[in-house]
């Protein structure tokens, strides 16, 4: 976790934020919407405050949100979720991932992910003192091959650590893949925690299979989401895990002494926007899958070969036909050349698969129409 001068390591998201500040570059680097989610959510958290529940909240997480999480489950996935012993509330995704991987591995135990794949799996592995294992997956289609990726579970993988739709290729993982990873988590004795953040925020009608839900998956899963994407909250920082008894209180054990409880507001407010109608989600859905083809539009008016993301907050794109083999040397003059921040797919990838992603560029669309558009004017000065 140590840069190689021995101090502390920056993220490549506060690095790049910190780039954009400081040249007043438009951020389409860190994945954060520029506009507030649903208002019902907002007024929820203001009352909160106002009603005074400003104390520490239960341990697992105030009642209403995990009768919420138990609700929502059942709606969207047919899941039934006790919200009494197979919830725990978190402080976002991040701390259910930190807590469940320090819970679960031992020293040398293997963890699974696909690659590239979100910067805090590596770094929250190694806390755990465990391998970080990985499957590719090539640019520009990014899907795993599920042959690959049932073969790459073995005696020594503790967990197989999945993320439906994918930060940051999109890709929205199918039932095949979902199924082989069942199947040999089940040979292998694995388990299986699956990272759903962007559960909601899917694109031309393409459906998001929780892995809970296939047969044979139930007993070895922890379900992992968020408050922050779906309504656009990242700073609230409320995230939940949910699975089977043992393995939520297993989580509990360590979540206790990471923050002990977080955000009493912020629970009941989540609460409420889980309890939205669907068209609302829909809506949601619909304005980001506008920002996509809006930065996809620009980016290829520029001249750049993009992705086709099926989800979430981020687009893919490369540099190399426009002359930037590099794509971290690209990010770091980009605010200079065309007053636009992005993030180097590199840094979701090590070793041989950063080389094979090296031209490649991520930019998030979670951004007003206005911005894509000043974005896409800026990002057309490169051709
Ligand atoms: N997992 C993925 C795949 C993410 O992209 C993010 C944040 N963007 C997180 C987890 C962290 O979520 P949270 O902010 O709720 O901790
Ligand atoms: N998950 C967001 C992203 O991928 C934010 C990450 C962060 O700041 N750690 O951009």
């Amino acid at each position: 976790l140590l840069g190689a001068d021995g101090r502390p390591g920056t993220t490549v998201f506060a690095e790049m934020s910190a780039l954009a500040l400081a040249t007043g570059a438009i951020n389409l680097g860190q994945g954060f919407p520029d506009t507030d989610g649903p208002a019902e959510v907002l007024a929820a958290a203001r009352e909160a405050i106002g009603a005074g529940l400003n104390q520490y909240p239960p341990g697992r997480g105030t009642a209403a949100l995990r009768e919420a999480i138990s609700r929502h489950q059942h709606r969207w996935y047919g899941l039934e979720v006790d919200p009494a012993t197979e919830v725990l509330v978190t402080a976002g995704a991040t701390e259910a991932l930190a807590a469940v991987l320090l819970a679960f591995v031992e020293p040398g135990d293997e963890v699974l992910t696909l690659e590239p794949a979100y910067d805090a799996y590596g770094a929250l592995v190694a806390l755990a003192g465990g391998v970080h294992r990985t499957v590719p997956m090539a640019w520009p289609d990014f899907r795993p091959d599920p042959e690959r990726l049932a073969a790459a579970v073995t005696d020594r993988t503790r967990i197989v650590l999945l993320n439906t739709p994918h930060n940051p290729t999109g890709t929205v993982l199918d039932e095949a893949a979902l199924r082989a990873v069942v199947a040999a988590a089940a040979r292998h004795d694995a388990l299986i925690v699956t990272d759903e953040v962007y559960e909601h925020l899917l694109f031309d009608g393409v459906r998001h299979v929780p892995v809970a839900t296939l047969p044979g998956a139930e007993d070895r899963t922890i379900t992992i989401s968020s408050g922050g994407k779906t309504f656009s909250t990242t700073g609230w920082k409320i995230g939940w895990l949910t699975g089977p008894e043992r393995l939520v209180s297993a989580t509990l054990a360590v979540k206790q002494f990471l923050t002990y409880v977080n955000g009493a507001p912020f629970q009941p407010a989540i609460a409420v926007g889980l309890d939205l109608p669907d068209e609302v989600f829909a809506g949601i859905a619909a304005r980001l899958q506008a920002g996509r083809d809006a930065l996809a539009g620009g980016l290829g008016a520029a001249g750049f070969p993009v992705s086709t993301p099926q989800a979430g907050y981020f687009l893919i794109a490369d540099g190399a036909p426009l002359g930037f083999p590099d794509a971290t040397d690209l990010c770091r003059r980009l605010p200079d050349l065309a007053g636009v921040v992005g993030i180097p797919v590199a840094a979701f990838c090590r070793g041989q698969q950063a080389e094979a992603v090296r031209s490649l560029v991520r930019f998030a669309f979670c951004k007003s129409p206005a911005v894509l558009a000043e974005a896409s004017e800026r990002l057309a000065a490169l051709r």
